[in-house]
């Protein structure tokens, strides 16, 4: 028997919907790729957006046309996202820190039929925009003041596209689980690989998101995603604020420490969310200038490991609350949240960074588990590492075009090829990519854990472990560092830093000291550009 309870399709445009009737006049703030700052509101938004599916409609585009965006969180970007979805066509988010020919490469993959591109990636498309045949529309996020004055590219004006339609549309209407947006992951192996979520999936995991022990998000909140929209839909926001009438507060291109702390501070930014890069260079602007984060409560720091001493001085110095999170581009992307459970409660100091150090625990709508070599689920004892499996209403279950089915098994796990432990009351920690784990001796070694103690010396600036070949060991980790400007650690102050903070046999054979560690285009430790790098390395020990 079906219960009696209405069919109301779970549609992202019903969240802007939302958002313009109860919430209209919340601003959504951006600094925009020309400069200024930009005020506009949910109302607006949506106006906007509807005048941009009806364009989209009336130029022959329609229900599962991938359409792709090229640009900055800012308020066109969102219009763009909501409007294409508004036909049924894809967002489809593409990263400009790839290099051009992996934007073709991923372009031509997805079968992209328009873009919407920013000024500042006026340069990416010009160079590829005839490798990919798929594309008829190239749309440049600007008003007609601010057009590129020569191209070889028939460009269309963003805001002659917007403004040449009346709003007299309706959403089209669909199933629920219609394709809705679509990211590549990043790649750092093999070809990129297409996630591709749903109207269902993206309105679920707005609702997750929004949950007080996950991002908790309340139509009081001033937010601002730092993460951009195209590194794993900015971890939601972009959906989860105007679902919760939450104001919004975009950085446009500008991430530098002073761009950051200006908006955080005249806009009052109440919680902000970024990787930990973005983090390091707003705390090295704070101590330069004196400056504090007086509105500031919250900031939710992932993407990669959050080290330890980035959390207490955010908590110590600026009285700003940490939540660490994890997640993936395959999971929409939340995966867990550091919030603390009642067990922790009470925990103060170093008690509580050690459970702030782990990346928490899943929301309602995350199942996980790990698994030995043999599939056999480890036990949640806070120490046993295995690999890491997930599945769930926002979690992919295949990719698009079939790549990487080995990842997925037949009961719907999805493997995220990180290696983690998990403790009695949820908490996950993780402790590897399962590629970059260091097995020394038939022991695992956790480069994570090490690279965030490293970073815990007030001389070190950025920290990456790598496993290097050893005759008896297999392999030994060697601690790569780079220094704070005008300081000299040498090895023996950074492996004394260390010594007695981890088991003996974890502590790294060599330091070497760089001046730069590779990122991926999400901003994670590129290791297998530093095993590249470090190719011909053997240690002085061995
Ligand atoms: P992406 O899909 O680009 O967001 O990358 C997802 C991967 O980033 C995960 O599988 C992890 O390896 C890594 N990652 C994300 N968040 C964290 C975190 N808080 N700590 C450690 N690794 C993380």
């Amino acid at each position: 028997m079906h219960g009696l309870m209405q069919d109301w399709p779970l549609l992202c445009h019903k969240i802007i919907d939302y958002a313009a009737q109860q919430h209209g006049q919340r601003e959504i703030i951006s600094r925009s790729v020309e400069g200024p700052i930009v005020r506009t509101n949910y109302g607006e938004v949506r106006n906007r957006a509807l005048r941009l599916a009806q364009a989209l409609d009336r130029d022959g585009f329609e229900l599962g046309d991938r359409i792709a965006t090229l640009g900055w969180n800012t308020a066109r970007h969102m219009e763009a996202w909501y409007g294409i979805m508004g036909i049924g066509a894809i967002y489809h988010t593409l990263n400009p820190r790839l290099f051009p020919e992996q934007i073709a490469w991923i372009m031509n993959h997805a079968e992209d039929k328009a873009i919407f591109v920013d000024l500042t990636f006026m340069p990416i498309i010009e160079a590829i925009a005839d490798k990919v045949p798929s594309l008829r529309k190239i749309i440049v996020m600007t008003d007609a003041a601010h057009m590129p004055k020569e191209s070889k590219l028939d460009l269309v004006c963003y805001e002659d596209f917007v403004g040449a339609s009346d709003g007299d549309f309706t959403w089209r209407e669909f199933d629920e689980n219609t394709a809705a947006g679509m990211c590549y992951t990043s790649g750092t192996t093999g070809d990129p690989k297409g996630v591709l979520y749903s109207h269902r999936s993206n309105v679920i995991h707005a609702l997750i998101g929004s949950l007080p022990d996950a991002l908790d998000i309340a139509s009081n909140e001033i937010i601002m995603p730092v993460v951009p929209m195209f590194h794993a839909n900015a971890w939601g926001i972009a959906m989860a604020a105007p679902l919760t009438g939450a104001t919004i507060v975009n950085p446009g291109g500008m991430m530098d420490g002073a761009s950051i702390y200006e908006l955080l501070d005249t806009e009052k930014v109440s919680f902000t969310a970024a990787v930990p890069t973005v983090w390091l260079m707003l705390l090295a602007y704070l101590e330069e200038t004196g400056k504090k984060l007086p509105y500031l409560n919250r900031v939710v720091i992932g993407g990669s490991a959050c080290p330890r001493a980035m959390t207490q001085k955010f908590q110590d110095d600026y009285d700003v609350d940490v939540v660490h999170a994890w997640g993936m581009t395959e999971m929409s992307p939340l995966g867990t949240l550091g919030s603390l459970k009642p067990e922790y409660a009470d925990f103060e100091g170093d008690a509580r960074l050690d459970i702030q150090e782990k990346q928490g625990y899943a929301p309602f709508g995350v199942e996980m588990k790990i698994t030995d070599d043999d599939n056999v689920p480890c036990p949640w004892d806070g120490k046993t590492f295995g690999k890491l499996k997930v599945r769930g209403p926002a979690v992919a279950k295949a990719y698009f075009g079939g790549a990487g089915k080995e990842q997925f098994d037949a009961e719907g796990w999805f493997d995220t090829g990180d290696v983690a432990h998990i403790n009695e009351y949820g908490y996950m920690q993780i402790t590897d990519r399962a590629k970059d784990v260091i097995k020394s001796g038939g022991e695992w070694i956790s480069t994570i854990d090490l690279e965030n103690l490293a970073v815990g010396h007030p001389d070190v600036q950025e920290a990456a472990v790598i496993g290097i070949a050893h005759p008896k060991w297999d392999e030994r980790p060697l601690l790569i560092c780079i220094r704070k400007e005008g300081k000299t650690p040498g090895r023996e102050d950074i492996l004394g830093f260390m010594e007695g903070k981890i088991a003996k046999w974890w502590m790294p054979d060599d330091v070497a000291f760089v001046d730069e560690i590779p990122h991926t285009a999400t901003g994670k430790i590129q290791k297998t550009e530093l095993r590249k790098q470090f190719a011909d390395y053997s240690f002085p020990t061995a």
